[in-house]
Order: structure tokens, then C-alpha cells, then sequence
């Protein structure tokens, strides 16, 4: 129960839902672990000529509702239990957004800042190549996530089409648009953060424009969310990166922080905020705490003193489950991640189907369907929450498994 390993997370708040709606013990079992797990040990020749080996891993986690679908992760922390449990939430995020799809997830253990593009690149070709007896377009489908961006995706479409002789857009999503990329998919993850956020001040008949916002991680999704949420007129009061955050409770533009963050390389510095470390920046005074970085930032050491109403998980698994029963017991509205940061995962889909018809939206489409799909489900799991007495978590998870296990059902245990 205590634990914070997220694997540990992810199958304890699996139970939880398991048990609301009393999965047989044959499913629950199998839904508990890992389909398929992939373990890779390569070589990349760095720069200087000298070769470094590194670990990568590409788990599934269920094949039931389709190919399987999930990022992949450049971080130093990268373990087997950690994309463990990332592949069981894509699954759970895939079925609560009715998306045909499995849960995936991969990673290299490496520090993306400290390689040049070129040793980032072979690094990248070299995994893909490893990953392709599981990767493909109709088979498992990765995507950008921590450390990794719509230049790396290029890479491994390059590698997979290189290898099969011909272009393979489909096989990846986060492209970049030139080469089948989706337009919208960049800011999709943001902007689905900013509606969940939208959607949750509503069921707390709360202001959303005008409200005050913190969000840890500035990133491919912090970055996004904090400046659609200033376009919405919420005032972004902090944000961070791995090294460290700003504060400012008059209100931060986050394009000239973006700038500043390109300059210097981080966020912190900027001019007539206040320095504040990633542990302040979750407890400063505000409406939204969005942690968007990594697991495991609130736990039972910092959970009583988040001061935020409503927490918008655009992180996986930012919030262990100790922390998130001290945050109900405090009346702190929590968007879990499975719906809070699905707009990625399912403009992904968008992506993917564009490629595979040869046919591309505008973005006011793309946008325009992102805003359907996320309301819709936030509505229903809100509706389900209210009825069952549970939490937005429990409620997105019932929809998810229950999804799932009715499908295994239907299509029965082979042989
Ligand atoms: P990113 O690498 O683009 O950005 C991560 C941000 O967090 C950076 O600002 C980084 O400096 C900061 N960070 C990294 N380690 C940190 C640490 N230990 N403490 C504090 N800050 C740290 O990654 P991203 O793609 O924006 O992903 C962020 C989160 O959102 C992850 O949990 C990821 O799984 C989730 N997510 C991403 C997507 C997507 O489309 N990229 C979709 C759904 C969920």
C-alpha cells in the first residue's frame, strides 16, 4: 500500500477498480501483469569513437482492444517496473478514450542533454532497429514522451521504413508534420490538459478564467498547457524544469519564458520571478497544481500542504495512491492522468488514421474532434464518480477496465 514504485501504483489503483466491479479472478490476473516484455542491451559508437552500451525495454501491456500504442521515454531513471507501469496506464487510457488500441510503453536508460544529435541519433536508430521485431504500424505504435520529441520520432520512421524498403508514416506518431505528422498533435496533450482543467472548475462551479495555475515540468506538455491555459486568461504563477522553478503570484507570460528557456536552458533566472525549488513549486499558493514531469512528486510527505483545489494530473502517475487519499480526504479535486493527459494519445490516434487513409485534416478539425472526445468522457466519468461515490480515478478506471474485460470476454481466452 505505502509503496511508490509506480509499478506497485498502477496495480494497486488496478485492484481498486477491479474490485468496484468484482472482476473474476482468471481476467483480474491477467489484466494484472505484462503481456509482453522486451529487454534490450545495444552499443552506440559516441563521438569520441569510444563505444557505450545502454538498456532499453518495450513492454506491452495488453493486446485486447488493438495494436499496442504508447511513448517512449529518454530518461537516466528509466527502469522495467517504471515502463511497466506506464504500458498498463496507456492501456486503461486507450479504453477510457475508446481509442483501438492496447497499452505500450518504452524507454532508454540514457541522459538525452548530455549526447550530441548525432550520438542521440544512433542511439535512436539503434533501438528502433532493436524494438522492430515488435514494432509496426499495425502491431505497436510509439510516441513522444519524457526526453524524447517529433525529431526522434522521425528517426525511428526513418529506421523502420529504411528496413522494410518502403515509407511507413503509420508506424509512429508525433511525427513531424512534413512527413505525416498531424497538425495539432504537438500542443494535443496541453490542450487536453487545458479542457480537463476547463471541464473540472466546472463540476466545482469554479471560475476558470481569471484562476491561478502551477505547473511542475515545462516540457512537451507543461509547456503547452501552461500557455493555452494563459490564452483561456488563467494566470500561470509557477512552472519548472528538471532544474529548478519560478514564482511570480502576479502571473508569468509563458511565451517569454519559453524564450528565456531557450537562451539559458532553463527556466529558472527569469527575470522578476523568484527562484523556487520543484518541491516549493508544488505547494505554492493556487487553483491548478499541474504536475507535469515525472511519478511520484506528491506523496504522503507533501500531500497536506498542497494548497491548490483542483489537481490536474498531466504527468503519469504524479500522485501515489497515499497521497491521493490525503488529497480527497482534504476535498482536493484530482483529474487523473488517464483522463487529464489523453489528449495526446488520442490526437495520436488521429495521426495514425490520417496516415493510414493518406488524408489529412485541418487543425481546426483535429481540434475540433480532441474537444468532443475530451468532454464527453470527462462528462461520463464525472456522471459515474457522482453515482458510484468514488473518485474521478476509481471512476475513469471502472470505465477503463470494464471496457477491457468485456472485450476479453467477447472474444474469449484462446485456444
Ligand atoms: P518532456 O521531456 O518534454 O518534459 C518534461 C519536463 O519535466 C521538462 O521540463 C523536464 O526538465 C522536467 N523534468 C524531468 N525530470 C524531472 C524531475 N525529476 N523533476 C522535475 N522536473 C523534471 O516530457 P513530456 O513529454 O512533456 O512528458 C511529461 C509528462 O507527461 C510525463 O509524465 C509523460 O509520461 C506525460 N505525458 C506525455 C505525453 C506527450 O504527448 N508527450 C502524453 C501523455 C502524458
Amino acid at each position: 500500500m505505502g509503496s511508490d514504485d509506480p509499478w506497485e501504483m498502477a496495480r494497486l489503483q488496478f485492484h481498486q477498480a477491479a474490485d468496484h466491479l468484482s472482476l473474476e479472478r482468471g481476467i483480474r490476473d491477467y489484466l494484472a501483469h505484462p503481456y509482453r516484455e522486451l529487454v534490450v542491451y545495444f552499443p552506440v559508437e559516441m563521438d569520441d569513437g569510444s563505444v557505450r552500451l545502454f538498456t532499453g525495454y518495450r513492454v506491452h501491456h495488453s493486446p485486447v482492444l488493438g495494436p499496442m500504442k504508447g511513448g517512449i521515454r529518454y530518461n537516466p531513471a528509466v527502469n522495467l517496473n517504471e515502463v511497466r507501469a506506464l504500458a498498463m496506464w496507456m492501456t486503461w487510457k486507450s479504453a477510457l478514450m475508446h481509442l483501438p488500441y492496447g497499452g505500450a510503453k518504452g524507454g532508454v536508460a540514457c541522459d538525452p542533454q548530455q549526447l550530441s544529435k548525432r550520438e542521440l541519433e544512433r542511439l535512436t536508430r539503434r533501438y528502433a532497429t532493436e524494438i522492430s521485431v515488435v514494432m509496426g504500424p499495425k502491431s505497436d505504435i510509439p510516441a513522444p514522451d519524457v526526453g524524447t520529441n517529433a525529431q526522434v520520432m522521425a528517426w525511428i520512421m526513418d529506421t523502420y521504413s529504411m528496413h522494410i524498403g518502403y515509407s511507413v508514416p503509420p508506424v509512429v506518431t508525433g511525427k513531424p508534420v512534413p512527413i505525416g505528422g498531424s497538425v495539432g498533435r504537438r500542443d494535443a496533450t496541453g490542450r487536453g490538459v487545458m479542457i480537463a482543467a476547463r471541464e473540472a472548475a466546472k463540476e466545482r462551479a469554479a471560475p476558470f478564467a481569471g484562476s491561478s495555475v502551477a505547473v511542475q515540468g515545462f516540457g512537451n506538455v507543461g509547456e503547452a498547457t501552461a500557455r493555452l491555459m494563459h490564452e483561456q486568461g488563467c494566470r500561470v504563477v509557477a512552472v519548472s524544469d528538471v532544474f529548478g522553478g519560478i514564482y511570480d503570484p502576479a502571473g508569468l507570460d509563458p511565451h517569454a519564458v519559453l524564450r528565456h528557456l531557450q537562451q539559458t536552458g532553463r527556466v529558472a533566472g527569469f527575470p522578476g520571478a523568484t527562484d523556487v525549488s520543484n518541491a516549493e513549486l508544488l505547494e505554492v499558493p493556487c487553483d491548478f497544481l499541474i504536475p507535469a514531469a515525472i511519478e511520484g512528486q506528491i506523496t504522503r510527505h507533501n500531500a497536506d500542504r498542497i494548497k491548490a483545489t483542483i489537481v490536474v494530473e498531466a504527468a503519469n502517475g504524479p500522485t501515489t495512491p497515499v497521497a491521493d487519499e490525503i488529497l480527497t480526504r482534504r476535498g482536493i479535486l484530482v483529474v487523473p492522468d488517464i483522463l487529464a493527459n489523453a489528449g495526446g494519445v488520442t490526437v495520436s490516434y488521429f495521426e495514425w488514421v490520417q496516415d493510414l487513409q493518406s488524408y489529412f485534416w485541418t487543425e481546426d478539425e483535429v481540434n475540433a474532434h480532441l474537444e468532443r472526445i475530451m468532454v464527453s468522457t470527462f462528462t461520463r466519468v464525472a456522471a459515474l464518480a457522482r453515482e458510484r461515490g468514488v473518485t474521478l480515478r476509481t471512476a475513469a478506471l471502472i470505465v477503463a477496465v470494464s471496457r477491457v474485460a468485456d472485450a476479453l470476454r467477447t472474444r474469449g481466452i484462446y485456444p
